[in-house]
């Protein structure tokens, strides 16, 4: 009986493990305090929620928040005063920003409203960014990042720089600087925050077709538009989780047909 409980345990933590690391983000009460000269702001008060691999998330909330402290924790660009965070089953809460900027560029492809684009590198180099900081910057590697250039439609614009582009294709080259490490996750920062609603559009045609390979998405946004077409809304208010609703693929299809009805109606103008 007890050998029978025993194997039915060790069944049951394997089934248990099996099912954690299906989660690509776990944080588990993830604080985050400043503390300035005068005063220490909770930007995060608490914070728990999962996010299984394959999802796409939208994080909503009013301004200050705390929004883009949980996205730049997440994504490994600042450390957790308390609590757990966990990425792909490791947990990286108290990591050294050594080892932590070794998850970001190993797991992990940021995209900011303002694009961070280098002004005097091209199309191209831009893209190659990451890797040659990681040192690995060959002929094959080149290959790779012209090739990202074309997925989003910037094929024929590899020695542009960002000035002679539009904000729209400004964002899809960062776009394809998150892949070049090929993320297990992409998160973006309001990143349709500067861009008109056909750009705005193309940006999640995009997100929508990362999705789709597997790739698991969390973005900020306070565009309800842009929120309708991820898997799953979650908000935040004062550092608190407010609420966590998941959108029917109905309600997705809908919001996405709705957006490529007023682009064509302001087309015709
Ligand atoms: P949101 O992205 O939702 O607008 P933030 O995460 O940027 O909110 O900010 C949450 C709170 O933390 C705000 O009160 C903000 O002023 C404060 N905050 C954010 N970053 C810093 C920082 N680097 N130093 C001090 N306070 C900050
Ligand atoms: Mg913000």
């Amino acid at each position: 009986m007890s050998i029978a409980s025993e194997h039915l345990n060790a069944a049951l933590g394997r089934v248990a493990i099996a099912a954690s690391s299906e989660l690509a983000i776990e944080t588990r009460d993830l604080k985050k305090e400043y503390v300035l000269k005068s005063e220490t702001v909770r930007a995060l008060r608490g914070v728990s929620v999962s996010v299984p691999v394959g999802d796409y998330v939208a994080i909503m909330g009013p301004s200050g928040s705390g929004k883009s402290t949980l996205l730049n924790l997440l994504g490994c660009l600042d450390q957790p005063t308390s609590g757990h965070l966990i990425l792909g089953g490791e947990d990286v809460s108290k990591m050294s920003d050594d080892q932590l900027a070794e998850v970001r560029s190993k797991k992990i492809g940021f995209v900011f409203q303002s694009y961070n684009l280098i002004q005097q590198l091209t199309v191209v180099e831009n893209i190659q960014v990451p890797l040659f900081y990681q040192g690995r910057l060959g002929p094959a590697e080149t290959k790779h990042c012209k090739d990202l250039a074309a997925m989003v439609g910037l094929g024929d614009r590899l020695d542009h720089r960002p000035m002679q582009l539009s904000g729209g294709q400004q964002q899809r080259v960062a776009i394809a600087r998150s892949l070049v490490n090929d993320p297990e996750f992409v998160l973006a920062d309001e990143p349709t925050g500067n861009l008109d609603s056909r750009t705005t559009d193309e940006i999640l045609a995009l997100f929508d077709a990362l999705n789709n390979s597997g790739r698991t998405i969390v973005l900020v946004t306070h565009e309800d538009e842009v929120a309708k077409r991820a898997k799953r809304i979650v908000r935040l208010k004062d550092g608190l989780l407010q609420s966590d609703v998941r959108n029917s693929e109905e309600g997705r299809l809908a919001a996405a047909e709705h957006q490529k009805q007023m682009i064509a109606a302001i087309k015709e103008e």
